[in-house]
């Protein structure tokens, strides 16, 4: 049976522990740092109004009912999500070499890519068949990668002196990576670190990646949160998939939209151009209906609904760019605001990577014992690495985290 030797007490997700000790916590001061969701400037979680307004519209509905989505999801919610991230005239999509499926929000999408490519992807090079992730990486990449059995391997990725990107370390390991390996890629607003290559950066990863025959999996989970403009932050994508690469995508709706709890996402599989594309599509999303048929047989479909009406109609949709520019807008502005009250304070050390990082979270670059000062000293919760939810910060408490910062870091 299940005794401690083959089943033993797992440890207890870090996170999971911080949120609980934030509410246990009874001082009025005190601030939530780990949390990976968006908050107002009075700290609460916040409807997007056009997710409201879409929400009224699917309520009115006289026509809706409960019945099972497709395996694949709603048509129009993944026809949608295509061209949200191809764009509405993409090559790709008027070429059909194209899929997508509706999945468990983002987490569910690397989950399908993941089983996919542990049953299908087939290098010439047997050490190809692993995934590399940078160093490091949302850690359920490790996890999910790790379930289906998929050897997950690091490539550098965050310069503690810089506290930017290790570009030299990341193409000489991509480099240096069997030829036909699997390179998963965060498409903006990298998890945890806050760091993204610029453009140029991008071109000379896409660059290697070619000449070495290996295949990009992309996770984007933050498209139009992290700059306020959905064209920029899928810009990484959309550029890879114009070189000609075949590559998957992991899309989530969580941040973008709000629809945390509802798991609307996507997955695509975009093959090169060519002419056996529409019939690799073909074949591929026959095969990933029969693995999403034994996995979760239909996915939910609230949030896809909230989702689609949104992603198809202009004027919900030109509302929608608004409410991104809001939580974007909010988030960069508190970047700004603690460099500058940091540097104004004088604290220690070099502060421009606040602002230089974009999107949810910031590595700030705080030691375990500075971050374990800030908890018992002020009531300031963050994970031992010392990444920062931006989301937690606001007008209110910025002043009091840049002042307890300063006090733990002179
Ligand atoms: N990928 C990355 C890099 C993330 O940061 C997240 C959320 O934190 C996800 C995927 C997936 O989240 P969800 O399953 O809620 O869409």
């Amino acid at each position: 049976s299940f005794t401690n030797d083959v089943c033993p007490q797992a440890p207890e997700d870090p996170l999971f522990g911080l949120m609980a000790a934030y509410r246990r916590d009874t001082d009025p001061k005190k601030i939530d740092l780990g949390i990976g969701a968006y908050r107002d400037d009075n700290a609460k979680p916040w409807v997007l109004p056009v997710v409201k307004q879409a929400d009224k519209l699917l309520h009115n509905d006289p026509e809706l009912n409960h019945e099972y989505l497709p395996i694949a999801g709603l048509p129009d919610f993944t026809s949608a999500s295509q061209k949200l991230i191809l764009g509405k005239k993409s090559p790709a999509i008027q070429e059909k070499r194209a899929v997508a499926v509706q999945t468990i929000s983002g987490t569910g999408a690397v989950h399908l890519g993941a089983l996919f490519l542990a049953r299908f992807y087939n290098p010439s090079n047997s050490d190809a068949k692993a995934v590399y992730v940078s160093t490091p990486t949302w850690a359920n990449h490790n996890q999910i990668f790790g379930n289906v059995k998929l050897p997950v391997k690091g490539y550098p990725y965050f310069s503690k002196q810089t506290k930017g990107l290790d570009f030299d370390g990341m193409i000489g390991a991509i480099e240096g990576a069997p030829e036909g390996s699997i390179i998963l890629l965060h498409a903006c607003a990298h998890n945890p670190t806050g760091v993204d290559p610029t453009q140029e950066q991008w071109k000379k990863i896409a660059e290697v990646m070619k000449a070495k025959h290996h295949f990009p999996f992309f996770d984007t989970a933050y498209q139009g949160f992290a700059s306020g403009s959905l064209e920029k932050d899928g810009w990484a994508i959309n550029y890879f998939v114009e070189q000609g690469f075949e590559l998957l995508i992991a899309q989530s709706y969580a941040k973008n939209f709000g629809l945390y709890g509802e798991r609307a996402g996507c997955f695509h599989f975009i093959t090169s151009p060519g002419s056996h594309a529409a019939e690799t599509v073909s074949r591929v999303g026959s095969q990933l209906a029969i693995l999403q048929r034994s996995e979760i047989s239909n996915p939910p479909a609230y949030g896809a609904r909230i989702a689609s009406l949104v992603l198809n109609d202009d004027k919900l949709f030109a509302q929608w760019e608004e409410d991104l520019r809001t939580m974007s807008g909010r988030i960069i502005e508190m970047r700004k605001v603690l460099r500058s009250k940091l540097e104004e304070l004088g604290t220690p050390g070099t502060w421009n990577h606040i602002t230089d990082q974009i999107g949810m979270f910031s590595f700030t670059g705080l030691n375990p014992d500075q971050v374990n000062k800030l908890r018992e000293k002020f009531h300031i919760y963050m994970t031992q690495n010392g990444r920062i939810s931006m989301a937690g910060l606001n007008t209110k408490n910025i002043d009091y985290f840049a002042k307890s910062v300063d006090s733990v870091v002179k």
